[in-house]
């Protein structure tokens, strides 16, 4: 989609945009899935956008923090809420008046850090839409906090520049277990339950597109559970260490032994993401959430490493990849 839009085009939409809130609050079903291309019995077509392929909480010089977007037709579904989301989606030319809903893997910072940020930022442009939000507790009392810390802004925006209340237009819903997540005229959500101690619980997604499937690992140390979400997938975005490098890394800082313990129980080593995919029969790799990430390591050592045990395509994720 273009990353601006005409003077012209912009006042209707935003009229189209408030129809159907309207129809939402009466009807209680998503008005937005009316207006998709699906329905209107359009080719819809899913792009998946890298917007942070680094893991971690600390930032990286080379690539921001986690986060992704699906977008099909207009809309944008934004898996999760790394630090500079925001930025990284406008870098991408995405409109962040397009959010449609947000999922949050779990509850890690480099995860959620711009999770209020996104949603209050993509308002102080131009979202007038309600976006829904997933994920693990306590998702409703960050959203009821963050508004809360961010009043004062909202208010004198509202005031000041006639924009409509923030808090209506988000929808927080918690997720607890595997299974079901959202459906609507585009895309249809499921979740499983990883592995990422000590967090609990941390979610893989799986988004069954018109197109195609694709599934998001989440931050997990190999997971079956993670292989039967991913089944015959199109496209797995899969967590990646290299414990060699987080070895020589760790060894300098005082807590090295506690971080090395939840680096090995909570993530997946390149040496077994290829075979993790080939049991999951995916056709495309995609690896991503690069631990260690400082400093970079070369993209042919993570191929390297994964390859000999996938026969599909591997691709080395990077910021602002479009696949
Ligand atoms: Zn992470
Ligand atoms: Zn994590």
């Amino acid at each position: 989609m273009p990353a601006s839009r005409s003077a012209i085009d912009l006042p209707r939409r935003r009229l189209l945009k408030a129809a159907a809130i309207s129809v939402a609050a009466i009807a209680t079903i998503n008005a937005r899935a009316l207006a998709a291309p699906a329905a209107k019995g359009l080719k819809a077509r899913s792009k998946l956008v890298l917007l942070g392929t680094a893991g971690g909480p600390s930032p990286k010089v080379d690539r921001s923090a986690p986060a992704n977007a699906i977008v099909i037709g207009d809309d944008i579904y934004v898996i999760d809420c790394g630090n500079g989301v925001a930025r990284q989606m406008v870098k991408a030319g995405l409109d962040l008046g397009h959010i449609h809903d947000v999922f949050i893997t779990h509850q890690h910072s480099d995860h959620n850090a711009d999770y209020g940020n996104l949603l209050l930022l993509a308002w102080a442009t131009d979202l007038h839409t309600r976006v829904d939000t997933y994920g693990p507790p306590p998702l409703k009392r960050m959203t009821e906090l963050f508004l809360q810390m961010n009043d004062y802004d909202i208010h004198i925006r509202i005031k000041d520049e006639g924009r409509p209340s923030l808090a209506p237009l988000i929808v927080p819903h918690e997720i607890t277990q595997g299974g079901p997540v959202m459906q609507d005229a585009n895309v249809k959500v499921t979740s499983a339950l990883v592995e990422h101690p000590l967090v609990k619980p941390a979610f893989a997604y799986r988004f069954d597109c018109p197109d195609r499937s694709i599934v998001f690992s989440g931050d997990t140390r190999p997971s079956e559970n993670l292989i039967e979400l991913a089944r015959g997938a199109d496209i797995l975005v899969h967590e990646v260490i290299d414990l060699q490098a987080i070895g020589v890394l760790v060894k300098e800082l005082s807590h090295a032994t506690r971080l090395r313990e939840h680096l090995l129980v909570a993530h997946t080593p390149m040496s077994e993401v290829g075979q993790i995919a080939t049991k999951a029969g995916v056709k495309t790799l995609v690896l991503n959430h690069f631990v260690p990430g400082t400093p970079p390591i070369p993209d042919q050592v993570w191929y390297d490493a994964v390859k000999p045990h996938f026969k599909g395509r591997v691709i080395v994720g990077h910021d602002l990849m479009v696949l």
